[in-house]
């Protein structure tokens, strides 16, 4: 059985345990002491191979480049991709969330209520959003160059400074003579066949992995009455986030010549673990393996534009930064001039860009397009508690988007095979 089918049962299999459980509070009790915790080292060990995984591929990726302009090539086009993919991500959602107007359909009692009863964890984001919006404009170009390599691998949130070191040190070894940098290349292509295949390994664990997980978000999710006053919110969201997949479908349709039925079919997998995990981070080591086995993009692309596109281009954040925050003005009344909205589409793109790959980092990077946009950022409270869902379904995206660039790349640059040449597995 192919392994999104597998994963699929995996899900659906923990949605109806959780939903059963969840009627007794023995049954909640039993899944957050006895199943959470397998969820919890699926997510682990998918995080634990991350980073050595952007060290190795990109080392090999680069190093096999053999000549400096092919890299520099490559790389802007890359950015150059992310870039137009993400702005377009942030209109979409702007035109939608204000054609649809959700947050006029919201009562005036449920958004008082909501406004109460989530101060506190409004509060924790506004903290954690001032830590990031302290720092100068140019902070977040310093934070791309750590100052020791060994500090920036033990945070997995350092992900850019260990691309960066990667980058820089796949230069050098393009830089000195072959022959001296053979047994590090050597290494390094060893190193990397090592962690594709504990990837393998542990994608066996897969199906158990998101059951574990999906039962626990159930027995932990808010009442279905929060999702029905934030319905029109949900909706809208999800409607600008399936635009973004048509958009990948379209332009892997007309870039690449690929099915798209075939491109979804190929990501499918890296799309189940992105909804599963809430992480795009987590899932990167899945979604190289399906680009480079399913989609026929060359390992050489894969993994230089997958890692930077996992942490910098994740377009179903933008879709969401711009529904959200256009929804909490329309909640309380505000009308937003054309001028506003326009600085939306800059402050949602860049916080898009500078959000982690992890989940929730969505929202904490939301307060500060608030912020931007003179909205109250106490409206965060109407939003959150239908958040991890919604979370979810925007990683699909994030993770979509990168995969659907690198074959855009792939093809720019003649390292994408042919779709009738793809081993469809
Ligand atoms: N969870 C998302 C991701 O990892 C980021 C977000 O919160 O929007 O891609």
């Amino acid at each position: 059985m192919k392994l999104h089918w597998k994963i699929i049962i995996g899900m659906v299999a923990g949605v109806v345990f959780g939903l059963l459980m969840s009627q007794t509070s023995f049954g909640s009790e039993f899944i957050k002491d006895w199943i959470k915790p397998f969820g919890t080292i699926f997510i682990n060990l998918l995080k634990l191979i991350a980073m050595p995984l952007i060290l190795a591929s990109l080392i090999k990726g680069i190093s096999d480049l053999k000549d400096i302009s092919k890299l520099s090539t490559i790389g802007t086009r890359t950015l150059g991709v992310y870039i137009c993919t993400t702005v377009l991500a942030v209109i979409v959602g702007l035109v939608l969330v204000n054609i649809v107007q959700p947050g006029n359909s919201i009562k005036e009692e449920t958004r008082i209520d909501l406004v109460q009863e989530y101060e506190q964890g409004v509060l924790e984001k506004q903290q954690q959003a001032q830590k990031q919006s302290e720092s100068g404009p140019l902070q977040p170009l310093v934070d791309v160059v750590p100052s020791n390599i060994f500090d920036a691998t033990t945070n997995n949130r350092n992900m850019l400074q260990v691309i960066f070191f990667a980058i820089f040190f796949g230069i050098g070894m393009i830089l000195i003579p072959p022959k001296q940098a053979k047994p590090v290349k050597d290494f390094f292509d060893g190193f990397n066949s090592i962690i594709l295949k504990l990837i393998d390994l542990i994608m066996l664990s897969a199906p158990y992995g998101v059951f574990a997980l999906l039962a626990t978000l159930v027995v932990e999710s808010p009442s279905i009455d929060l999702f029905i006053a934030l319905g029109m919110y949900s909706l809208t969201l999800i409607i600008g986030l399936g635009i973004m997949i048509v958009v990948y479908m379209i332009i892997v349709k007309f870039v690449t010549n690929t099915n798209p039925i075939s491109f979804m079919n190929g990501v499918s997998a890296a799309q189940l673990l992105g909804f599963s995990t809430s992480s795009s981070a987590a899932t990167l080591p899945v979604t190289m393996d399906c680009v480079e086995k399913n989609l026929g993009v060359d390992k050489e692309i894969s993994s230089f534009v997958l890692p930077i596109g996992a942490t910098i281009n994740m377009d179903g954040t933008s879709v969401y930064q711009a529904v959200a925050a256009v929804f909490i003005a329309q909640a309380f009344g505000l009308d937003l001039s054309l001028g506003a909205q326009l600085g939306i589409i800059v402050t949602a793109s860049l916080a898009s860009i500078g959000a982690a790959a992890v989940p929730s980092a969505g929202i904490v990077m939301l307060v500060i397009v608030l912020g931007q946009a003179g909205i109250p950022e106490a409206g965060l409270a109407l939003i959150i508690a239908v958040d991890r869902p919604l979370d979810m379904c925007r990683t699909i995206v994030n993770v979509t988007g990168d995969a659907a660039v690198s074959m855009v790349v792939a093809k720019s640059v003649g390292k994408l095979k042919d779709p009738k040449d793809v081993n469809k597995n």
